[in-house]
């Protein structure tokens, strides 16, 4: 025994280029293990079409107990025209929700992030982006999404909000403690306290866990001013916080004013479990053709170091890679500008690799 921190990871490629984005982070994950001297196990299991092509399920019970006997598990992305016309029970999407669910990840972190090297490819101006670097923590297992009653029938159409205490003190607690890590960021808590109850619950339930955080300045916004807020001068916030409804419309708002799908990285965090995973899908229409931009994924490895194992050195010093990757010009094809010469996947993962 070596007497090093061994960290245990569950590596799921699953299907499309899912594969080749996870075999880059991985050697990252190698690199930076090498260089900070920790050690890692990864243990490789099936999931989605690949697990359903072997096993006739997208999710065993074989692969969901390693995910919870592990310290984190990193994902590809699932699905594709194969396993489209599968009975709605039986479809990938089914599975991503199971494995949420059985992991109690209750809480979705997707950080807004500009590259200095992309600004040009926001769909804002330069100077409105430049600089933008901020988290969304959205509640993702409460809300409006599993509030009941629920349903419709000719005439009506009805969900229900509703938060539970302890689903508003976990999130928020998560939140002010992430921001604590980041040097006190401001928080900024996002609702609709003017006109829904459920939501000044939201402000009172936060503003109570706040007291545990005196150091951080805890802002109120309304959700219909944070959509404009995000878009006018995104670099005023540091973290959100919302809940599940505003938190999905927000987050995709967030990620997309930095550029492309395959830049997104995310988190999806519960109180035992955790698991980092990119925003974008399977991309059946580039897979297997080394195309793919691989740091999406990396960059959700950063999160794993900076939220599951507490190394905020080793996310940084991989932020850094991609951050000098990009600088010294690498683009895949997702993120290069006309004429451009276009990376494939592993020679951007190499070029990432060389600057750790
Ligand atoms: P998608 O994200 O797979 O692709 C959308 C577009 O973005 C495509 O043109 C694709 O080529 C491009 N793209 C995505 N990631 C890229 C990357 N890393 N590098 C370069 N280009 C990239 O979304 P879709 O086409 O709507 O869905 C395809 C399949 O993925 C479907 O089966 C869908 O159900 C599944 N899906 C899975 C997840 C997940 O696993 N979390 C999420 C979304 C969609």
């Amino acid at each position: 025994m070596s007497g090093r921190k061994m960290y245990k990871i569950v590596s799921i490629p699953g299907d499309g280029i899912g594969p080749e984005v996870v075999a880059g982070a991985l050697e990252v994950l190698n690199a930076v293990s090498k260089k900070h001297g920790f050690e890692v196990a990864v243990e490789e299991h099936l999931f989605g079409g690949a697990s359903y092509d072997v096993h006739g399920s997208m999710l065993t019970d074989e692969t969901l107990e390693a995910c919870k006997n592990c310290d984190a598990v990193l994902l590809g992305a699932v699905g594709g025209p194969k396993w489209e016309n599968l009975p709605h029970a039986e479809k990938p999407e089914a599975a991503l929700l199971k494995i949420r669910k059985e992991l109690g990840l209750f809480a979705n972190l997707r950080p807004a992030k500009v590259y200095d090297a992309l600004v040009a490819s926001s769909s804002l101006r330069p100077e409105v982006v430049k600089g933008t670097d901020f988290m969304v923590f959205r509640e993702l297992t409460g809300g409006i999404y599993f509030g009941q009653p629920r349903g419709y029938d000719e005439n009506r159409g009805w969900n229900t909000m509703v938060y539970e205490r302890y689903e508003v003190e976990r999130i928020a607690r998560l939140a002010f403690e992430f921001a604590k890590k980041r040097g006190n960021a401001k928080v900024t808590s996002i609702d609709k306290a003017n006109v829904l109850e459920v939501s000044q619950f939201w402000r009172n339930i936060v503003h109570e866990v706040h007291q545990d955080f005196p150091e951080i300045e805890l802002v109120d916004m309304y959700v219909d001013n944070a959509a404009m807020q995000v878009v006018r001068n995104p670099k005023q916030f540091e973290v959100i916080v919302t809940s599940n409804l505003f938190g999905d419309i927000l987050s995709d708002i967030s990620g997309m004013i930095t550029g492309s799908l395959g830049m997104l990285p995310s988190a999806s965090i519960g109180s035992e479990h955790a698991l980092y995973e990119p925003i974008h899908g399977s991309a059946p229409d580039i897979a297997g053709q080394n195309k793919a931009n691989p740091i999406a994924t990396i960059a959700s490895l950063a999160m794993m170091f900076e939220n599951s194992f507490n190394m905020p050195e080793v996310a940084g010093d991989i932020y850094a890679a991609i951050e000098g990757a990009l600088a010294a010009g690498f683009r895949t094809g997702d993120i290069a500008a006309p004429g451009e010469a276009i990376s494939s996947t592993t020679e951007m993962t190499a070029a990432i690799l060389a600057r750790i």
